[in-house]
């Protein structure tokens, strides 16, 4: 619910952030006040297993209205957690970002204004990316199926989690009900006007990644099957390639075995052999694709809810809901 009053929601995910969140929420609080509009941040906490929820519960005590805790009950991922801090906010605008001091407070009030521009979704590019060579790869094929699924809509750097929202769009983002969602982009399906912004990059301030490979490659998975049927159409292409494939084998055999003679290719049992492996592996590649999509069927047949609300903290009387 959007009210007049309230101008910007600051949405923060934690997951085990406690060597960070003093600091963060220090600069969160100058940056806002630097911004001389009314706002409120939400901290939300992802199932972290170490002091964080603690330390949140605090500073929404200290800081009744402005800041929000909202404590998950365990960790259901980064951009279920952001799911959950959308729903709880109430600005006019929206801006998220990561709670390891990697996007620096201090860049929020670029993507303010240009949301007060008018547009929808504010991107930012992150200047000298200051990352681990394996998590820049992740990423990189991240934004290149993103590009590739967004036609038109060109974004440089979704895996930036720096990112501004209009009320519209964050509705809108909350009003999908499917799992696994991939906010960035998600977003960017639904904007009308967009823009990017460069943005400093710091180093992780302490701790390390919360990705795994595993939850990488989950991610990835989220991306490809949430977006579109491009996948299933690439498969279709697919299909028909390795079928032409094997019409030229046919050919080459037929050619062959008249201008050589019949033993040519020891009778043809190799070229047989390597027509049925590269079938077999087309095979293996559509069911494993079939496989995600009916997962995510199975998913969401089961209509389970992407998170539960803990308790919401900071708020005038705690309440306790699900979404
Ligand atoms: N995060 C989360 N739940 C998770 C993993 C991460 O809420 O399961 C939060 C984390 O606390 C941080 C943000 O998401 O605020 C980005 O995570 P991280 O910095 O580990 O990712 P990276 O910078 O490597 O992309
Ligand atoms: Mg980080």
């Amino acid at each position: 619910m959007a009210t007049d009053a309230l101008e910007l929601s600051i949405v923060i995910p934690v997951y085990n952030e406690e060597p960070n969140l003093p600091e963060m929420i220090r600069r969160t609080l100058a940056a806002c006040e630097a911004m001389k509009r009314s706002w409120e941040i939400i901290l939300v906490d992802d199932g972290s297993t170490d002091r964080s929820v603690s330390l949140i519960e605090e500073a929404s005590r200290n800081h009744p209205g402005r800041i929000i805790g909202v404590i998950l009950t365990t960790n259901f991922g980064q951009h279920a957690a952001v799911t959950a801090g959308l729903a709880q906010s109430r600005g006019k605008y929206v801006v998220t970002l990561d709670a390891d001091l990697q996007n620096p407070p201090e860049e929020i009030h670029k993507l303010v204004e240009k949301l007060e521009e008018g547009y929808d979704v504010v991107g930012s590019i992150r200047e000298n990316r200051k990352d681990t060579i394996f998590r820049r790869l992740a990423s990189k094929t991240v934004n290149m199926v993103v590009r590739k699924l967004t036609k038109g809509k060109v974004m440089t750097d979704y895996g930036c989690m720096l990112r501004g929202y209009s009320r519209p769009v964050v509705n809108a983002i909350l009003n999908c009900r499917e799992q696994g969602k991939f906010i960035p982009m998600l977003a960017m399906s639904f904007a009308r006007r967009s823009v990017e912004v460069n943005v400093r990059h710091a180093e992780r301030a302490a701790g390390e990644s919360k990705y795994s490979i595993w939850k990488l490659i989950a991610l990835q998975y989220d991306l490809l099957t949430g977006t579109s049927t491009f996948p299933l159409r690439m498969l279709t292409f697919f299909g028909f390639f390795i079928a032409f494939l094997g019409i030229v084998f046919g050919i080459v055999i037929f050619v062959m075995t008249r201008i050589y003679d019949k033993d040519w290719g020891a009778n043809g049992v190799f070229t047989l052999f390597s027509i049925a492996f590269v079938f077999m592996g087309g095979q293996f590649a559509a069911m494993g694709l079939l496989g995600e999509y009916i997962g995510k069927i199975h998913l969401n047949a089961r209509g389970r809810p992407q998170y539960f609300v803990e308790k919401v903290t900071g708020t005038s009387g705690e309440q306790s809901h699900n979404v």
